[in-house]
């Protein structure tokens, strides 16, 4: 195991689901690419500024987060934020990342909606992660899917064996989080275009880790993030 590769929809998603379990990684020694779908222009609440600038404002805000965390290859497919599809270009889009950075691990959002948990389900994180479990299995292996990888960019077919799910509602691992909970916090306060309320995402990201480290059955006060992990051969 030496590669990870997160996909997300938005700048900014990758922190609220696995900021502490990124930054765990890197310290054992991981390198972790984030790919960001979309460039995040439909955020935010300021209709003073540009969505151009907001675009841009985002992606230098997630440079940001990642390095708290020790990532430094940050990459945008520059999909339209807030209208997002998991359409055969998008899949081939993440297929690419996929062939050229050659993961071990794929994070990604869930493509199941959960009805209790209503804020992880935006739509744009449906379809990412939708096109993203697909690109890893069977896209990004296949020779014979989006053929112009291979034809035309020299892209070899790479094999993904993990497949991690942020904020399923039927998780099987636990990432102990309590000694990385702090830069989680520190990743996620560099969206500052997003945040209202600093304090408000202090608590919140604290006691939804602390949640999900009682829910692993940890030590009382201990941190953890929570995935669904599924394996392929
Ligand atoms: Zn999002």
């Amino acid at each position: 195991m030496r590669r990870v590769l997160v996909v997300t929809a938005h700048p900014d998603d990758v922190d609220f689901g696995s900021a502490g379990t990124v930054a765990a990684f890197t310290s054992a020694g991981l390198d972790v690419t984030y790919c960001v779908v979309t460039n995040g222009d439909a955020g935010g609440s300021d209709r003073t500024m540009s969505r151009a600038d907001m675009a841009a404002l985002r992606q230098h805000e997630q440079r940001a987060a990642a390095a708290e965390v020790g990532v430094s290859d940050v990459r945008f497919l520059g999909h339209p934020d807030g209208r997002l599809q998991a359409t055969i270009e998008l899949r081939r889009d993440i297929s690419r990342v996929i062939r050229q950075v050659k993961p071990e691990r794929v994070l990604t959002q869930s493509p199941e909606r959960r009805w209790d948990f209503i804020f992880a389900s935006h739509p744009d994180h449906l379809a990412a992660g939708e096109a993203a479990v697909c690109a890893v299995y069977p896209d990004a292996r296949n020779p014979f899917a989006h053929p112009e990888l291979l034809d035309d960019e020299g892209l070899e077919p790479w094999t993904v064996n993990e497949l991690w799910i942020m904020a399923a509602s039927d998780a099987n691992m636990a990432v102990e989080t309590t000694s990385t909970v702090e830069r989680k916090v520190a990743a996620l306060l560099c969206h500052k275009s997003q945040i209202s309320d600093p304090a408000a995402i202090i608590e919140r990201v604290t006691t939804s880790s602390r949640a999900s480290g009682e829910a692993a059955g940890l030590p009382e006060g201990s941190s953890a993030e929570l995935f669904r992990v599924t394996r392929i051969p």
